[in-house]
This record gives structure tokens, C-alpha cells and sequence, in this order.
């Protein structure tokens, strides 16, 4: 049984790497899939941004997650390794999916903190030195806020304030506008989410949940260098989905107040029939306002079961306990 909380102490080495004194390591979390021409380009890019810390005492590593690429993106990766031993690669052993990469990535992270962050570089490397700085003043988690999503399609930016304005009108726990994955987080940090047991994971929502002090930093989001999107309209819906009914039971309970007052108002309306069935006798018109109650109330009825059917399918996947992701292979920096 899991206790009724959970206290996170810094692991014991945490005293000689404080982030505000001495060495620190910082692991770049990247998943990646079918990315072979953006590796390089990332490489290269970040390179020129942590270069300049190593003399402030915090050593980069990167851990990339191979989701299930079906081009040479594993390759490459191992390419890159034999010239950079700071290079792990985790190969998964099919596409599961960027949160679950991002999971397994966090799992083997044993730095001091851990930055998410895409491949095909939306999140600018240049801010990675801002988290750091921010890091080193003492906050636990430092966000990175798209200032300005102009990079994105006009219906892209629409659908994903409604989807933030929604989620957090209904939601518990309430997650920062226009932040994605690229943030920093301390390890007390890691080892809590860690200790979330879901396998179905929203990880924005799930960042959000376990707090902490945090920081924001702003940033200007810019093209994907190459390749294409991964994420199409339906699956930002599945995603969008996944983040309401992993946060807030509220469209399953709404249901009790939408049923509770059509009740009342048929009640009312029945007690008026009978009132003026007494007073004015049997009275047969009535087929259009009969087949739009029928068929209004059946609507909502079948809202209702298909939102019942939204959550009954999301315990039906956590009570099997499959495993987040699987691990075909792990090609360490030291081989
Ligand atoms: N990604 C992944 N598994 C997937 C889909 C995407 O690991 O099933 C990675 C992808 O390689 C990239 C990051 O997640 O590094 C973000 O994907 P993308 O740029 O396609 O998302 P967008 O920026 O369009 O939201
Ligand atoms: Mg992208």
C-alpha cells in the first residue's frame, strides 16, 4: 500500500552537487521519433548553449528516448554516442507515445535536475541556460512560457487556449497556460513523479500536480527544423481528452445535476398536463413537442454514457498495470 503521503528528502550525494554550489549535472530528457535529420541539428545547437556552463559547475548529460523510429533515428543517435560520451540512448521497444518516452527518460535520470525538451527545436536551446540560472536561485521546478505561439496555425493557437480555458475551468489542478514540457526540474522534483503510479500519463497535468516552488521564464516558440509534426488534429483531441478526464471528474458528475434538473422540469411539466387534462379535458395534439423530448432526452443520454465510457476506458487501462513503456536496449555513454 502506498502511505497517505510522501516526504522526499534529497538523496544523500545531493549535499556535494547543491545546485547552488559546486558541480551540478543537468540531463537533457529527449524523446524522438523518426527525427534522423533533427539529432544533428539539436546537437549542435545545444552544444553552443551548454558549452558556456561547464565553467559554472554544471555538467549536461543527454538521455534520448527512442520511440519506436522506424527510420535511422537510432543510428544517428548511436552515432552521435561514439563522440560524445555524455549521449545515453534509450531504445523503447515500439512507439509508445511522447509521455510515456518522457517517463522512461525521467525514470533512468539520476542528475540533479532534468529538462524535458523536444528534438526538433521549438524549445530554443538559449533558454536552457535562463532555467539553470533560475534553478541555482532555489526554485524547484522553472517553467518555459511560449510567449508567442505565432509559430503554431491560427486554429492550433485557438483550439489550445479553449483547450487550457476548459481544463482549467473544470480541472483540479490547475496547469500554466502555453507551457509544454520544456521546463526545469529539480530532483525532489523527479523523484516525485516517480512515485505516481498511473500508467496513463498527461505529464503537463502531472508536473502540475506535485507543485513546488516555482519560476517562469518566456520564450519565443519557432518552426520545427525538420521532419513534421507528430501530433495531428485527432491526436491533440486524444491528448486534450486525456488531460480533462485525467484531472477532473467533473463531465462525470455533471451528469447528476443535468438529470436532476430535467427531472424537476418534467415534473412540473407533468403536474401542468394534469392540471389542464382536469380542467380542460383529453387533449391528443402534441406529436412535435413528444419526438423533440424523446429525442433531446435520448441525445443526452447517450452524452452521458459516452462520457461514463471516456472514464470506464481509462480504468479498464490502469487496472491492468501493463507497464508504461518496454526497453529493447539502453546503449550507455560509458560502453
Ligand atoms: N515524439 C515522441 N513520440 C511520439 C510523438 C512525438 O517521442 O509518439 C517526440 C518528437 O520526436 C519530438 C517531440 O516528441 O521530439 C514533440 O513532437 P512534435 O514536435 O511532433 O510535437 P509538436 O511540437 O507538433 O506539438
Ligand atoms: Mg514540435
Amino acid at each position: 500500500m502506498n502511505a497517505p503521503f510522501l516526504h522526499i528528502d534529497r538523496p544523500a550525494t545531493a549535499g556535494e552537487t547543491s545546485p547552488k554550489s559546486g558541480t551540478a549535472t543537468v540531463a537533457l530528457i529527449v524523446p524522438v521519433h523518426n527525427e534522423e535529420a533533427a539529432i544533428a541539428p539539436f546537437l549542435a545547437a545545444v552544444r553552443e548553449n551548454i558549452d558556456p556552463l561547464k565553467d559554472a559547475g554544471v555538467a549536461f548529460e543527454f538521455i534520448f528516448i527512442n520511440d519506436g523510429s522506424s527510420d535511422a533515428t537510432l543510428e544517428r543517435l548511436i552515432e552521435a554516442q561514439r563522440t560524445d560520451r555524455r549521449i545515453q540512448v534509450i531504445d523503447l521497444s515500439r512507439n509508445f507515445g511522447k509521455e510515456a518516452a518522457l517517463t522512461a527518460g525521467l525514470d533512468c535520470c539520476d542528475a540533479d535536475a532534468a529538462i524535458p525538451m523536444d528534438v526538433d527545436l521549438q524549445d530554443p536551446p538559449h533558454v536552457i541556460p535562463l532555467l539553470v540560472e533560475k534553478w541555482r536561485e532555489g526554485f524547484e521546478v522553472v517553467l518555459a512560457k511560449r510567449a508567442n505561439r505565432s509559430s503554431d496555425s491560427f486554429l492550433k493557437q485557438r483550439s489550445a487556449s479553449m483547450f487550457y480555458r476548459v481544463h482549467n475551468w473544470i480541472a483540479q489542478q490547475k496547469i500554466p497556460h502555453d507551457v509544454g514540457d520544456f521546463r526545469l526540474i529539480d530532483r525532489q522534483v523527479i523523484e516525485a513523479l516517480r512515485s505516481l503510479p498511473e500508467r496513463r500519463r498527461f505529464m503537463k497535468g502531472l508536473f502540475a500536480w506535485v507543485g513546488f516552488r516555482t519560476a517562469t521564464v518566456e520564450y519565443k516558440r519557432d518552426q520545427r527544423i525538420a521532419g513534421q509534426s507528430k501530433f495531428s488534429g485527432w491526436r491533440l483531441w486524444n491528448f486534450a481528452l486525456e488531460g480533462i478526464t485525467s484531472f477532473s471528474t467533473a463531465p462525470l458528475e455533471i451528469w447528476t445535476y443535468v438529470g436532476a434538473t430535467i427531472s424537476a422540469l418534467s415534473f412540473l411539466y407533468g403536474l401542468l398536463i394534469i392540471a389542464k387534462t382536469l380542467v380542460f379535458g383529453i387533449d391528443v395534439p402534441g406529436y412535435a413537442s413528444l419526438l423533440v423530448s424523446v429525442l433531446f432526452l435520448g441525445g443526452i443520454q447517450l452524452l452521458g454514457i459516452g462520457i461514463i465510457g471516456q472514464y470506464l476506458g481509462r480504468v479498464y487501462a490502469e487496472i491492468k498495470q501493463r507497464p508504461i513503456y518496454i526497453v529493447r536496449r539502453t546503449y550507455e555513454g560509458t560502453d
